[in-house]
């Protein structure tokens, strides 16, 4: 039989289940991406993300010609190129990787159904997680909703097994031969697609498999230091994968095996956590699965009946936090850092969330839909599941009393002030004492600093105090069942 391979969020080619499965179940394999107008039309004309597709693309396009194949690409509605594609190469099946979202769920469905009218078949594959949907069950047989007891259950059925069952590669090398070859191919431009060229896109990270593998080869080494680096912006602490592995250009299996190799030879903490980060990854896929009303709702139903700020001060207190402008150093530096990078530290996501939410009352789906916009690693269950976790009304969130200072949130995680300085240059002078609070300090200093607060910097836009206590009020709704 004749097969055609869908890469999506899989831009890969070694390690992939659809492939490994299509070239095991067939004679003739062929490799397809598509473009798909549904989402691009959709997205702003400098977004970095096609950038960063884009250039993944064009390599593994060339990876695959050096295996004997190579990538037909097209710019198309998806449910219509595939349509296309399986009838001009005569397919018997289209093997894909499986996509969580809701939408992207959706269209595989109706998709399958088109297919199978055509007597081709539409075969789709675990690949992007470790475990998915119901793998990983409560001894009553229903899903968590507390992280901590599903990664014990994680872990326990990882190491059932034996160590790596479930993180083993997809050996795709001895069955490339059956590749089909492809020639004459073009990629169409980020121009032809109404797209910025990438050189006006600053990426903090370089595209494709090899970007990936850089950045892995320079995480390794730090690995066994990421419990205490990890939450100091200023500290090359993280592995700055995130937008890998939302793409796949690095394969969850490989992560996973590294870890547990660390584990494994010197039990060290580090890498303990980090594994934990990824287990939290495919906890949040799984919630999605299981509850996908939280891409538009509370996980909690109650903390729906919360009443935000609405009106045209919200509106400018939204506005001046989207573009770094609250008055409070460290929330402004972390949105200036995502607005010109698409990256933004895990603790700033945190307290920038926390800010928006519970310092300016402003709906966590406003955040959220920023984020989504401007995260280069934007995952639908990720990025949901952290909002809901700051808004207090996620699945295994931060209760709705806690609510983070952003003075002191700064003063223990930026306490030199290195990383506000790094995006707020008008603060440089300042000294440690001060920049965390800019409008607390004595004009003299201030003078001597070169600061005018309300010229060269706001003055904070609420005070923290005052908003706290307005926070518990909204939040008395919900105080029966938190
Ligand atoms: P590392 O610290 O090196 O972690 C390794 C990997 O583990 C990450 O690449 C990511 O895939 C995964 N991971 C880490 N933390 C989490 C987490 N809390 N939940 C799920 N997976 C995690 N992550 C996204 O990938 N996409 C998002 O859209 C996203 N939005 C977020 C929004 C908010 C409000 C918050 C609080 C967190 C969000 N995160 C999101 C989680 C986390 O902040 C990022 O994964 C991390 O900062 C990415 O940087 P890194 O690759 O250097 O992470």
């Amino acid at each position: 039989p004749r097969s055609l391979v869908w890469f999506r969020r899989d831009l890969r080619n070694f390690d992939h289940a659809a492939l490994y499965h299509a070239l095991r179940q067939s004679d003739e394999v062929y490799c397809t991406f598509i473009f798909d107008k549904t989402i691009l039309d959709n997205l702003p004309e400098n977004d970095r993300r096609v950038v960063f597709i884009h250039e993944s693309i064009i390599e593994l396009d060339q990876e695959l010609q050096q295996m004997g194949g190579g990538l037909l690409v097209c710019y198309a509605k998806a449910e219509a190129a595939i349509s296309q594609l399986v009838a001009e190469l005569g397919v018997d099946a289209v093997f894909t990787n499986h996509d969580y979202e809701p939408q992207a769920v959706v269209r595989d469905e109706s998709i399958r159904q088109e297919l199978l009218k055509r007597n081709c078949a539409f075969l789709s594959f675990k690949d992007q997680v470790i475990f998915e949907k119901s793998e990983v069950l409560s001894l009553a047989n229903t899903p968590f909703s507390v992280f901590t007891p599903y990664k014990n259950a994680w872990l326990k059925k990882f190491h059932a097994e034996g160590s790596d069952f479930y993180s083993r590669s997809y050996p795709i090398e001895k069955y490339a031969h059956k590749l089909s070859t492809i020639s004459a191919q073009t990629i169409p431009t980020l121009a032809e697609m109404g797209f910025a060229q990438a050189a006006e896109r600053r990426m903090p990270v370089a595209a494709g498999m090899s970007g990936a593998r850089t950045l892995l080869e320079d995480f390794v080494g730090r690995m066994k230091l990421y419990d205490q680096s990890r939450d100091f912006p200023a500290v090359k602490g993280p592995s700055y994968l995130s937008v890998h592995l939302r793409f796949g250009t690095i394969s969850i299996r490989q992560l996973v095996q590294e870890a547990m190799r660390q584990i494994r030879i010197s039990a060290n903490r580090g890498a303990e956590i980090w594994l934990s980060e990824l287990i939290w990854r495919d906890f949040y896929f799984m919630i999605l699965h299981h509850h996908p009303h939280v891409a538009h709702r509370s996980f909690k139903a109650d903390y729906d009946a919360i009443e935000w700020e609405s009106g045209p001060q919200a509106d400018a207190h939204f506005a001046a936090w989207c573009e770094g402008r609250t008055g409070y150093p460290l929330v402004d530096a972390a949105m200036l850092q995502l607005n010109q990078t698409g990256y933004m530290h895990n603790r700033l996501r945190m307290v920038t969330a926390c800010f928006l939410i519970k310092d300016l009352g402003i709906d966590w789906r406003r955040g959220e839909a920023y984020f989504a916009e401007h995260l280069n690693d934007f995952d639908l269950s990720a990025n949901n599941g952290g909002w809901q976790w700051a808004s207090s009304s996620g699945c295994d969130a931060q209760p709705y009393f806690r609510i983070f200072n952003p003075i002191t949130q700064s003063e223990k995680f930026d306490a030199e002030g290195k990383f506000i300085k790094r995006y707020l240059p008008q603060l440089a002078k300042l000294d440690k004492r001060s920049i965390h609070a800019p409008w607390k300090t004595a004009p003299l200093l201030l003078e001597q600093a070169g600061v005018k607060i309300g010229k060269d910097y706001p003055f904070p836009l609420v005070e923290h105090d005052v908003a706290r206590k307005q926070t518990l009020t909204r939040y008395a709704v919900v105080k029966k069942v938190a």
